[in-house]
């Protein structure tokens, strides 16, 4: 049987959710299951094991919690990515585009040593456009990127293909 089976088990989707035709993956039911919990960090971590990480970036806010149970994990720091007004200057800001609008996510300035080896983590791949957001920020850092990692990605809305380079993007489930 498919070991991801009971981790998949406990993300609830809800339909129409936040508007008409978007079907929500709710990670909330799989944060409150000690064991699922713990099976979904160890998954996420698996691909990464031996390869040197250093860093983990998050991204605000259900990336924080992936995020810093998978620094731990790993023996890496931790690192936020933040939506715009949170984090005290100095910082580094890349903004991008939503479907409707524009955001951005930011940095301390010196948030990456110049070379650490950095992994970015977030609950969903959509689109693309914020892991796209988060890549570009650990660039301009001067950081390696390693790859990412996210819990579920959504093929049919083509984020993957907003990824360009040779670090690799994991996903442990796809809907
Ligand atoms: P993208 O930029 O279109 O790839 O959207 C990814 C961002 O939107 C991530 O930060 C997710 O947290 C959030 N997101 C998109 N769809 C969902 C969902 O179904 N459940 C939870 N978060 C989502």
């Amino acid at each position: 049987t498919d070991p991801l089976l009971p981790i998949q088990r406990l993300i609830r989707s809800v339909a129409d959710f936040p508007k008409p035709g978007v079907t929500f993956r709710d990670v909330t039911p799989l944060l409150a299951d000690a064991g699922g919990f713990a099976r979904c960090i160890d998954a996420l971590a698996e691909p990464w094991q031996g390869s040197g990480v250093q860093a983990v970036c998050g991204i605000e806010s259900r990336g924080f919690i992936f995020g810093a149970a998978l620094a731990q994990k790993l023996h890496a720091g931790f690192v936020p990515l933040r939506k715009p007004g949170k984090l005290p200057p100095p910082l580094v800001t890349v903004e991008y585009e939503l479907e409707y609008g524009r955001d951005a996510l930011q940095a301390r300035s010196d948030a990456l040593k110049p070379g650490e080896r950095t992994l970015i983590v977030d609950d969903v791949l959509a689109t693309g456009g914020t892991l796209a957001a988060a890549r570009e920020l650990v660039e301009r850092l001067d950081a390696v990127l390693v790859g990412a990692s996210v819990l579920i990605e959504l093929p049919a809305l083509g984020g993957r293909s907003r990824w360009s380079g040779e670090a690799p993007v994991h996903s442990l489930l796809r809907y």
